[in-house]
């Protein structure tokens, strides 16, 4: 049998691989584009195109494909075969420099926010040398970035690798003041991923599973997750060999799949994998997604990446550890042991703490969806306050610096930039609350507010692009200072900074209502509850002002990403209510009348025998159920008025805000009085599996 090791990555064309595979010439060359992000000419191209194909068919494949990102939020791919005819009715396979380099697929179907009008469908995809090509179902997938033929980015990998520009180059000026000249500074990332597996001929039954991902009915189970016995339970069997046959796809592809476990509510799942660079975690979290759904569907089962799949028990989510590294391997986000290294550790952690205080809007949009708002704030995942969570030992420090005393018994005197020397911080210790939306892990933040289904691109690309501003902000203020004042300046920058921005560190518990008086009422943080609350922030004029100083995003493409932003939220809501409409009128009502039908006759058979035999049961239920129906058929009513109304504005925040305001509520609404008559419906004349056959169809 093959060990881990021997098919790890063995459907990538990666570093071993082009080494071995290429001239020795054009390996270097290739290799210094990737690292210095070079252009590649086309005559290296030429020869690593040749190569790759020659891998890729050997390794079975017999197509290829420009792998992006376009703003639906999955990954797009258009594939075209090897194959050239020869002259005698034969093919040959080809693949040259240009067809790696350059893509053009036709974009008008992807949406681009008003970005291309339909007459210049043509978008081009541009290879993302950083990351390997790999094999996916017998096609050679190769990551690239799509633009627009006006060069505007139509995609999430665009941006992202901008942003990591952004910090590279002001994360580099602040290292040189400490004397430390590297060549490169990456942030890296590590998500962990939440998931439901589900048996598939449950799922089946279920159009609302089907059509929108989520439940849009159900009675509360008589077991949830109350019992607290799921969280890192025994695996079951299925399961395992489920989780055994992911892990061995995703290393195939050279995923770090590393742990995994039981989450909180019954058959939820997490997968984490070992971090990597920003842009290379982002692919393989897309291409972790794509995977976990196609194995469970080897298994019969479904694989549901939906924020919140099930009312009444926790959704799922992803937490981004986030960090940034040097090409010399130093975390930047680690105390060192001097007060040199101790100081430039505390100067990037207050840039994070400024950049999170100044830009909580955008951290917020970052992860806005439709399906997110269902679970943020709701005592399973953070709130949508963001704060920071540095830990007791951290804020004793911060605090003791911004007010000149000493931080502990022993030391009698006030902690000095640069002097002293900060106490090593067990991670443990920095590790407890779970509640915090953004939390100092003793080497890395770890932002929690994520939705499980959504790209991890985008909160990557806000927190890339906040510190990188603000680590401008504090290089362009400490490289005027002469050397002799250095550790004084950088000592009242820290100091000034957090005494500006200690508002948003938080290390209480974040699902506590008085917190979120706390937050808004004294501390002045933004509460923006959901989708429609938040977008409209993204186009403040500070927000495109910063994007476009730090060249990440245009003031257009800001534009056209909140269009397509709320545009979605609408959507989703409108297919939800759509569905909604559908399971009521075809499968709900009709089952409550047939059992209301077969109530009656038992009734009038036994009335038929004789007329004091009790009816109790059938008469109260009838009458419930009756009642219900009718509530029902209101309700139905409201919510199709409601819908037809909101298709009559025609601004896209003002439809969204709408949305949120009167669609969601009749759809509660309507949602309650279905649960009750699914509590008071005989089983068989139930027309959809219950919320116990969906959560523990696992055995
Ligand atoms: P927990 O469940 O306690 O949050 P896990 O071990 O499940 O912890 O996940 C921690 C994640 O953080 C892993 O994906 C790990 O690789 C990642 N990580 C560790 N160090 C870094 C770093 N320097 N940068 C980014 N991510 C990191
Ligand atoms: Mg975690």
């Amino acid at each position: 049998m093959e060990t881990v090791p021997e098919y790890f990555g063995c459907h990538v064309f990666n570093d071993a691989t082009m080494r071995t595979r290429l001239p020795k010439d054009t390996y270097k060359k290739l290799k210094r584009t990737i690292e210095e992000g070079k252009h590649l000419d086309l005559s290296i191209a030429n020869e690593v195109a040749h190569a790759m194909k020659e891998w890729a068919i050997e390794n079975g494949a017999t197509h290829f494909t420009h792998w992006f990102q376009p703003m639906t939020g999955i990954t797009a791919e258009k594939h075209d075969s090897f194959i050239t005819p020869g002259d005698d009715g034969t093919v040959i396979m080809t693949f040259s420099g240009k067809e790696l380099i350059q893509g053009e697929p036709d974009a008008s179907s992807f949406p681009s926010g008003g970005l291309r009008a339909t007459f210049e469908a043509r978008g081009y995809t541009a290879w993302d040398p950083s990351s390997y090509a790999f094999i996916k179902d017998g096609t050679l997938c190769i990551p690239t970035a799509f633009c627009s033929y006006g060069g505007e980015a139509l995609d999430k990998k665009t941006p992202l690798l901008r942003s990591m520009e952004a910090i590279n180059r002001q994360a580099k000026r602040i290292l040189k003041l400490f004397g430390n000249e590297v060549k490169t500074v990456k942030t890296t990332v590590g998500p962990e991923q939440e998931y439901f597996l589900i048996d598939r001929n449950e799922y089946l039954k279920r159009k609302d599973l089907i059509v929108t991902g989520r439940t849009l009915f159900g009675e509360k189970p008589p077991k949830g997750q109350e019992l607290e016995d799921h969280y890192y339970g025994m695996i079951k069997p299925r399961v395992a060999a489920y989780m055994a046959d992911l892990d061995r796809e995703l290393w195939k592809l050279g995923v770090l799949s590393k742990t995994k476990h039981n989450e909180a509510a019954p058959s939820q799942h997490e997968m984490a994998p070992i971090y990597t660079t920003t842009n290379i975690a982002v692919d393989h979290n897309q291409l972790t997604m794509e995977t976990m759904k196609k194995v469970a569907e080897k298994h019969g089962m479904v694989c549901l990446l939906h924020e919140k799949p099930f009312a009444g028990v926790n959704g799922s989510g992803k937490h981004n550890n986030w960090s940034l590294s040097t090409d010399t391997g130093t975390n930047l986000l680690e105390p060192g042991d001097t007060p040199f290294e101790n100081a430039q550790f505390l100067l990037f952690l207050t840039a994070v703490v400024k950049a999170v205080h100044e830009h909580q809007d955008l951290l917020r949009i970052s992860v806005a969806s439709a399906g997110n708002d269902l679970r943020l704030g709701a005592n399973e995942a953070p709130p949508a306050v963001v704060s920071i969570f540095l830990g007791d030992e951290l804020t004793e420090i911060i605090d003791s610096l911004v007010s000149d005393t000493s931080y502990d018994q022993k030391e009698r005197v006030p902690m000095k930039i640069g002097v002293h020397i900060l106490p090593r911080f067990p991670k443990d210790n920095t590790d407890r609350n779970r509640t915090s939306p953004f939390a100092f892990t003793g080497n890395k933040f770890e932002f929690r507010m994520l939705g499980s289904s959504a790209s991890v691109a985008t909160p990557n690309i806000i927190l890339n692009t906040i510190v990188a501003d603000t680590l401008e902000e504090f290089a362009d203020r400490l490289e005027t200072v002469p050397k002799e004042n250095f550790n004084t300046a950088l000592h009242d920058l820290i100091r000034d900074t957090l005494i500006a921005h200690k508002n948003i560190i938080f290390n209480g518990n974040g699902y506590d209502g008085e917190w979120i008086r706390e937050a808004t009422e004294k501390r002045d943080l933004l509460n923006l509850r959901t989708t429609p609350d938040a977008l409209p922030y993204f186009i403040h004029e500070d927000n495109i002002a910063l994007f476009e100083r730090q060249k990440v995003l245009t003031r257009t493409e800001i534009v056209s990403r909140y269009d397509i932003l709320l545009d979605n939220y609408c959507k989703v809501v409108k297919i939800e209510a759509l569905t909604m409409i559908d399971m009521i009128k075809k499968d709900i009502l009709p089952a409550v009348a047939a059992y209301q039908a077969e109530l009656a006759r038992v009734i009038s058979e036994k009335r038929a025998i004789t007329a004091d035999l009790p009816c109790d049961y059938e008469e109260n239920t009838l009458r419930d159920l009756a009642a219900l129906s009718s509530g029902i058929y209101r309700k139905l009513g409201a919510l199709e008025r409601e819908l037809a109304d909101v298709q009559k504005l025609s601004d896209h925040q003002a439809q969204a805000t709408q949305y949120k305001d009167r669609l969601i509520p009749c759809m509660s609404e309507l949602r309650a009085d279905a649960d009750a008559a699914e509590a008071l419906t005989a089983k068989d004349f139930w027309p959809l599996p219950s919320y116990s056959d969906l959560l523990f169809s696992i055995v």
